[in-house]
């Protein structure tokens, strides 16, 4: 049965009415299981102008008031975390486990927003000059808003909107229209941990929807997060209109497997960072880069691994990989596996010839794949895939693999595995990558630390989440005071400077 999904505007469900629908479906049967409304440009505003009525009173309110809330939204997201994930395997498709670990890194994030009393803490000097002191604040920015790509459609808006909120934003979440259903669950619970109606409203939508976001003059700030070619453009337009944006891109993490290695650890971190999610993550590796002998040690291992990866629906317990989002998307992987056989690297695994189980036939499946001997000019090299598809590439020389990862055009991630300390840090040290990991497949920051990447894997200055978080989200503000002590210096005409 199709339901059909509302927004959630001031506290409350609203039906999308500008009369345009997109279908939402499970990613392992191909049903269609909801309508998402896509708003028009008047729905968008009208939310908009709900969050800054919003506004006042939310920035006036303790930040110790602001961390309660959060504190009880952390318990709510615990207590139903696997209904919440159940959403999550029904539109997106991962599989259980792995929707409920991103739900519980998004819920870290929420646990570092209830530290905002001591993270919004200025800097106070007494005495800078006679009589004379100088603090600084910071101070929530209003209007936000956080458009958001289908892979994590918990954990990605959670980047965002613990930390926005807690600084003292009221928050319009674009959530991404592919699996939408989770943004409204989780602004329920947020009504329910205490969170006042108006201060997150979810609108859904697509492009109108966004560039309603990017012009109006009421929204102060963007964090995005999805493809390149998009967050170039929210980045260009949403500076243009003289709002502050963070725009996260898309990637082409390289592991850089050297002849030192632990190969059994290697190969089995490959395996969950290139077909974890099914290659649906931003931090994902689809590039190993295997220096000297390392190739063939690390392909007697990773062949029969990939062979013998289970895939299958997201609710099966048995699955270790689940199907991609769409049918579109599954279509677009398996077109790249045919343009990689075409331009000549060795197909060894061949996600093309899986057979989905009884029931299951309708679902966006592609399984494990394994190009060898990928060569630096070949599109599955270049191009961002977004699903299960590893290219090998081989190479003599540690400063040619450290060549190949700055030389991409993404810098989101990088991995190197070695048992050569001197390597690793050369490595951490060269690469042009915002994110390294070290015998790390998928060097994630935690919550307290910030994410992004480097190159054309983020437009703009600052990261998401952490102490970079908390900085995009809220203004400073220098206050230096002098009260009547009798001292009376008369009126000063010169710059004034410490005698
Ligand atoms: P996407 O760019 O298609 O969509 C992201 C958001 O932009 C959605 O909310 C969508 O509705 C909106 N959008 C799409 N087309 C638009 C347009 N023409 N104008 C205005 N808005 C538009 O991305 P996706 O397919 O949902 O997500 C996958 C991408 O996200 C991958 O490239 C992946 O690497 C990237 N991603 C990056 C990170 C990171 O941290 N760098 C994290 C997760 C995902």
């Amino acid at each position: 049965m199709t339901s059909t999904l509302t927004h959630f505007v001031d506290g409350k469900n609203v039906s999308g009415t500008s009369g345009r629908f997109s279908d939402v479906d499970n990613s392992a049967t191909g049903e269609v299981i909801t309508q998402v409304p896509l708003a028009s440009a008047d729905e968008m505003n009208a939310a908009i102008a709900s969050a800054k009525a919003a506004f006042p009173a939310w920035a006036a309110t303790s930040p110790l008031r602001r961390a309660r809330v959060m504190f009880n939204f952390k318990a709510l997201m615990e207590a139903n975390i696997d209904e919440l994930a159940d959403i999550v395997v029904a539109e997106h498709g991962k599989v259980h486990s792995d929707a409920k670990g991103s739900i519980s890194r998004g819920i870290e994030i929420v646990e570092f927003a209830c530290g905002i009393p001591h993270l919004l803490k200025g800097a106070f000097n007494d005495d800078v000059a006679a009589g004379i002191d100088m603090h600084s604040m910071r101070q929530p920015l209003g209007v936000v808003a956080g458009i958001t790509p289908f892979n994590f459609p918990a954990m990605v808006p959670m980047w965002m909107f613990p930390i926005a909120v807690a600084c003292g934003n009221t928050f319009i979440l674009k959530p991404s229209e592919k699996d939408p259903s989770l943004a409204n669950r989780m602004a329920e619970l947020l009504i329910e941990a205490g969170l006042p109606e108006g201060v997150l409203n979810v609108v859904h939508g697509d492009k109108i929807a966004v560039d309603t976001i990017l012009d109006n003059p009421d929204i102060a700030a963007i964090s995005f997060v999805g493809s390149t070619g998009i967050a170039e453009y929210i980045y260009a337009r949403g500076t243009a209109n003289g709002k502050r944006v963070q725009a996260l891109g898309g990637a082409k993490n390289h592991m850089v497997i050297m002849p030192d290695a632990d190969m059994d650890m290697a190969a089995d971190a490959l395996m969950g960072a290139a077909y974890g999610s099914a290659g649906e993550r931003c931090m994902a590796i689809s590039v190993a880069v295997a220096v000297g002998d390392a190739g063939d040690k690390l392909m007697e291992r990773m062949v029969p691994l990939a062979q013998a990866l289970k895939t299958g629906p997201g609710m099966d317990e048995t699955s270790e990989m689940g199907p991609v989002i769409t049918a579109e998307h599954a279509a677009k992987v398996k077109g790249y596996i045919d343009a990689g056989e075409k331009e000549g690297a060795d197909l060894l695994v061949d996600g093309r010839t899986y057979t989905a189980p009884q029931g299951y036939e309708g679902g966006h499946f592609v399984g494990a794949t394994i190009f060898d001997n990928v060569t630096t000019d070949m599109s599955i090299y270049k191009e961002e895939i977004f699903g299960p598809v590893l290219s090998v590439v081989r190479t003599d020389s540690f400063d040619t693999a450290i060549d190949m990862v700055n030389d991409h055009e993404y810098g989101n991630g990088t991995a190197i595995f070695t048992r050569d300390g001197d390597s690793a840090r050369t490595f951490a040290s060269k690469a042009q990558i915002g994110m390294v990991g070290i015998n790390v497949p998928i060097p994630v920051p935690l919550a307290f630390h910030s994410f992004g990447g480097w190159k054309r894997s983020l437009f703009g200055d600052l990261h998401m989440h952490g102490p970079e978080g908390v900085q995009f989200f809220t203004k400073l503000k220098t206050v230096t005071s002098r009260w009547p002590t009798g001292i009376r210096t008369g009126a000063e005409f010169s710059m004034p400077v410490l005698k």
